[in-house]
């Protein structure tokens, strides 16, 4: 994720409490996942750091997988910049560890087969390596796949590179392209006429799936806990979770 940088509310956020309360995600049609992505399609997931394929996508991930249809992720950044200065959370220690973190939230989602890319392109700097990632994304796409990726005006500078990335290369692929708001319910509020509600479609979560997404979340413990070192408080807030741990996700599609 990332801590998302410009943008109103970018401090506080608009509380889920009061997502909740407004009662429009229920008028969503409802995603199915096994109609998104035919028996000889492919699912691709693009994240722009470490979290962002579990924080938004996790629960299709896991429908995906019971489904047995074939996943990929192609990680872009190794999310090195989510401690600034930070003595205990150095560049290189969040290059190492974050990865780690994706791998075992991967296991907490019985997503067992995911074909991993790792880009290594630096945190903060998507912008530079669109075309990059564009060449990369598209390489590997046929017409019957599917790429879900973080929405191209989400708010947070890698997120909407990396979905114009994304949608340019199912532009050239012909693939089909979904696109998932991760911040915009921290900025954004009902009815917010930024967000394009037509294209929204919602995946209700069971119990079952809804648990292993929150096991998942809870493996990325460099993002969750406060830096002793610096005396700065957790990167992910309890109030940002709170959207992500919803008992449903929101995808454009
Ligand atoms: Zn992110």
């Amino acid at each position: 994720m990332d801590a998302l940088k410009h943008s109103d509310n970018a401090v506080d956020g608009t509380p889920e409490s009061v997502w909740q309360a407004w009662g429009g995600f229920d008028a969503l049609p409802e995603l199915r996942p096994d109609a998104l992505v035919p028996l000889h399609g492919k699912a691709v997931f693009v994240a722009p750091h470490p979290d962002d394929e579990v924080l938004g996508m996790g629960g299709l991930m896991v429908h995906l997988a019971r489904l047995q249809r074939k996943l990929a992720l192609v990680a872009v950044t190794d999310g090195d910049a989510s401690h600034p200065g930070s003595p205990a959370w150095t560049p290189e220690r969040l290059r190492a560890e974050r990865p780690i973190e994706t791998r075992e939230a991967l296991q907490r989602l019985r997503a067992f087969n995911v074909e991993v890319s790792r880009l290594r392109v630096a945190d903060g700097k998507v912008r530079q390596s669109e075309h990059m990632l564009r060449d990369h994304i598209a390489r590997h796409l046929g017409a019957d796949d599917v790429v879900i990726t973080t929405w191209r005006f989400d708010g947070h500078p890698d997120h909407e590179a990396t979905g114009r990335a994304a949608a340019a290369a199912c532009v050239q692929s012909g693939a089909t392209l979904v696109e998932v708001p991760v911040w915009a319910w921290h900025w954004s509020s009902p009815g917010d006429t930024r967000l394009p509600w037509g294209r929204a479609r919602r995946l209700t979560l069971d119990s079952n799936t809804h648990a292993r997404k929150r096991h998942a979340v809870e493996a990325f413990s460099s993002q969750l806990e406060e830096d002793a070192s610096t005396g700065h408080k957790a990167v992910l807030s309890q109030g940002a979770l709170a959207h992500w741990l919803r008992p449903f996700e929101v995808y454009l599609v």
